[in-house]
């Protein structure tokens, strides 16, 4: 009984906030892994690094400007390219690697995915149209 009214204040003080979007998981991963590395380590200065990164995790979590912050996830999420499904759904980028290769169209730097195993295929840019071999 407490725990489901605890429940659903969580949930209304989570309302119109931004939650746990990939930035703020890594931070928060980041922050784990340095505060084990702490622990051995004992470096104010790591200290200080984890504490932020944990700082930056809950502002981005509880920030109730979402247009924001999902702007700022995008942004770094964009230059992340491949790498960002490995952070979002890793036994799915696993997966998708061992099923295709992902190259990059040498006119517009688009990235294209063929099957492997399919020996030289002839690529079209889905972006700018180009056609290029690939050794799949
Ligand atoms: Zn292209």
């Amino acid at each position: 009984m407490a725990n489901a009214n605890l429940n659903r204040k969580a949930a209304e003080f989570m309302r119109g906030r931004n939650g746990a979007d990939e930035l703020a998981v890594c931070a928060g991963l980041l922050a784990l892994v340095l505060a084990i590395v702490d622990v051995f380590a004992r470096q104010v200065w790591l200290t200080v690094v984890v504490v932020l990164l944990v700082a930056y995790a809950v502002f981005r979590i509880v920030s109730p400007d979402v247009a924001a912050r999902r702007k700022e996830n995008e942004a770094v999420m964009e230059r992340l390219g491949p790498a960002r499904l490995w952070l979002r759904n890793p036994p799915a980028a696993l997966k998708e690697s061992r099923e295709y290769k992902h190259a990059r169209c040498p006119r517009c730097n688009q990235v294209v995915r063929v099957p492997r195993g399919k020996g030289l295929v002839r690529v079209t840019c889905p972006r700018c149209g180009e056609k290029f071999e690939l050794r799949s």
